[in-house]
């Protein structure tokens, strides 16, 4: 592999100012993924004003070292109380209009800046930066592959360890320790495998159970690397299964191939979950998936486009999303299969590779 490729920074912040459209004369960045999207910066604690021609960079004591590494391009501030800092820049440059994370700033930070700064008019922008996001450039979409491929050396481990006999959490962490060691800043989430009934819990955590005989397994991991994280499910039987946990098995996995088929630029996100919610309608199990066909993967574990029936998203060359159709029987089993797709010119690439034939042992 030759030398790593640079962020585009600056094709970032050219980005960001043409959302900022005529109503906003700047815009404060106090999301952390955010703000080391635009900058780079991998520390704890910082805020970003960018307005139309000048982007501010504003971190603690504590970062100054870091924050000189990381970060280029940017008038850097050092600040004791963040909303000073804020405050004083915000009247020093005659900012008039200043948007707001409002999904990120606590109403207890509006307020004291509101307080701050009477004459500024402080308006609410909702998923400017997270819009960015969406689409992956080649930096991104090389750590995010990554991610990915550490991730299905966990799966390759997890094939072995998840037998009957095991214990959920004895398991996770032995996988979890392994991905640690080859390399995971940490793991995603927190780690799921289901084993019989309690895959019918879409969520359900490693638990002290002991896995048996002839069960469906549902192992859903994720890790983060380099700062992007990868999410990937499998099912794993347990021995010898009955028709029915093969059924399901079945149903899904046709689900979901048929959800990585109607992937391309153009598709709606709502049509490609509709493509696998077809095919577990058809079977008779329709009420037993109750959750979205996939979401956004990058910085954040879940991330803009949403794949559920009332999303308005559009698929774009560059976005990689999971498609994770499921099945999830109360009492009795679930299944899932996950995998994340960048989308192509042509259709998607799947980044996640294990595979997905089920082996009765
Ligand atoms: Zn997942
Ligand atoms: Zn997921």
């Amino acid at each position: 592999m030759g030398a790593k490729r640079e962020a585009d920074y600056k094709g970032r912040l050219r980005g960001l100012r043409t959302l900022l459209g005529d109503k906003l004369d700047a815009l404060l960045v106090s999301d952390l993924k955010n703000a080391r999207y635009l900058s780079g910066f991998t520390g704890s604690n910082a805020f970003i004003i960018v307005t139309r021609d000048e982007a501010f960079f504003l971190t603690d004591p504590r970062y100054t070292a870091q924050a000189g590494e990381e970060v280029k391009g940017f008038r850097k501030r050092i600040f004791r109380k963040a909303l000073d800092e804020i405050s004083a820049l915000v009247l020093e440059k005659r900012i008039k209009a200043l948007g707001f994370e409002a999904a990120n700033l606590s109403y207890a930070t509006y307020r004291k800046l509101a307080k701050a700064l009477p004459k500024a008019r402080l308006r609410p922008a909702e998923g400017l930066v997270e819009r960015l996001r969406e689409k992956k450039d080649p930096f991104e979409v090389e750590r995010i592959r990554a991610s990915a491929s550490l991730l299905d050396t966990g799966f390759r481990k997890a094939a072995r360890l998840v037998r009957a006999g095991a214990i959920e959490t004895d398991a996770a962490f032995s996988i979890e320790a392994d991905l640690r060691r080859r390399g995971a800043e940490a793991m995603a989430f927190d780690t799921i495998i289901a084993s019989g009934a309690r895959g019918s819990l879409p969520h359900g955590r490693a638990s002290g159970k002991r896995i048996k005989k002839g069960e469906l397994v549902v192992v859903d991991m994720g890790v983060l690397r380099d700062g992007y994280n990868s999410d990937e499910t499998r099912t794993f039987a347990t021995g010898r299964l009955k028709p029915r946990q093969r059924e399901i098995y079945g149903i899904a996995k046709d689900a979901q191939a048929a959800a990585i088929n109607a992937i391309r630029p153009g598709a709606r996100a709502s049509d490609v979950d509709g493509a696998a919610r077809k095919v577990i309608e058809r079977a008779g199990y329709g009420k037993f998936f109750g959750h979205g066909t996939g979401h956004g993967v990058g910085l954040d574990i879940h991330e803009r486009p949403s794949l559920g029936p009332l999303s308005e998203d559009v698929l774009e060359e560059g976005m990689v999303v999971t498609i994770e159709p499921g099945i999830y029987l109360p009492g009795y089993a679930g299944v899932r299969i996950e995998d994340m797709a960048l989308v192509t010119k042509g259709g998607c690439e799947l980044l996640t590779k294990t595979p997905k034939e089920l082996v009765e042992l």
